[in-house]
């Protein structure tokens, strides 16, 4: 209801699913970046970054009653996190002055704007609210995302992943399932459990790739530019990317509408019954001819 007031919210607007509560504030219009090869979000967008002045007043068109009801804010749009750290600080304080109820702040970041920021930088804004921190990782593998076009590296999202733990930001990443394609999707799993294994952020996700008519990858996988593995191989590698990660107390979750089965739990603690599940679901299906299932964190089928 809050955002009702926001007029100047430029769609299409994107949250994680764990900020529905929360008060969208956008303070860029797009994603910095928008090379990725598989993401439609943003290309219709041209990226722009608000003044931190332009946000408060926004703001002060709330009414004051309303604003008294926010305790979560999820400042958009792709990776509000590149904004310079002076401009996030700037943004938090005037969070402070007219959200005296609100709790914290989460965003979408880049690694490679996790790692522009020094460490004292990245302590201040985790001081001044900044909380959360939304991570598409995509892949642990070098080569699936220079393949993709989506900027940084294994080590570039290990490097960043330990810089924000150290300031104290909760994690929380995603990963694409099929995003290797046929040819790179053992090295996709395997490298992705790698890196997850390397940093166990406190949330991890997967998604599946689909193929959207704004995206580059679109094209691709009619012209035969790029294999999409069967929907079999990505429950394989499903099973082979949970199978291989080690990291305890990971909340882990499968249940975005672009995956094939619904999945819920803590790793390693959960992680027989996650295997077995996604290992039966494979043995009653074949090829690319499955129905989704949705277990809602139900693990038997
Ligand atoms: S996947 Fe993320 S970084 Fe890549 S274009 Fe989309 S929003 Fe930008």
């Amino acid at each position: 209801m809050m955002n009702e007031f926001f007029m100047n919210l430029q769609e299409p607007v994107f949250r994680p699913p764990r900020e529905h509560d929360a008060l969208i504030v956008q303070a860029t219009s797009g994603c910095s970046r928008n090379s990725c090869l598989f993401c439609a979000m943003y290309k219709a967008k041209k990226f722009r970054a608000k003044k931190p002045a332009e946000i408060e007043a926004e703001i002060v068109s709330v009414p004051a009653p309303f604003r008294g009801g926010v305790s979560k804010i999820f400042l958009a749009d792709g990776n509000a996190f590149c904004l310079e750290s002076s401009d996030l600080l700037e943004i938090a304080a005037i969070f402070k002055k007219y959200f005296v109820n609100n709790r914290f702040i989460s965003v979408y970041a880049n690694p490679l704007d996790i790692t522009a920021k020094s460490p004292e930088e990245l302590k201040a804004l985790r001081a001044a609210g900044y909380k959360n921190l939304y991570i598409g990782l995509e892949s642990g593998s070098d080569r699936v995302l220079h393949t993709m076009k989506k900027a940084g590296s294994f080590k570039d999202s290990e490097r960043a992943m330990n810089m924000a733990h150290e300031a104290g930001f909760v994690l929380s990443v995603t990963i694409l399932l099929g995003i290797g394609g046929k040819k790179y999707r053992g090295e996709h799993a395997a490298e992705s459990a790698r890196l997850i294994d390397a940093c166990a952020p406190r949330f991890v996700s997967t998604l599946t790739t689909t193929l959207y008519e704004g995206a580059p990858l679109y094209n691709m996988v009619k012209t035969g530019e790029f294999e999409m593995p069967e929907n079999c191989d990505i429950i394989e590698e499903h099973y082979n990317f949970i199978e291989a990660i080690n990291a305890d107390r990971i909340i882990y979750r499968s249940n975005h509408v672009s995956n094939f089965i619904g999945l819920e739990g803590v790793l390693s603690r959960d992680k027989k019954n996650l295997l077995h599940t996604l290992s039966r679901f494979k043995e009653v299906n074949s090829g690319n001819n499955f129905i989704k299932l949705k277990t809602g964190g139900n693990y038997e089928i």
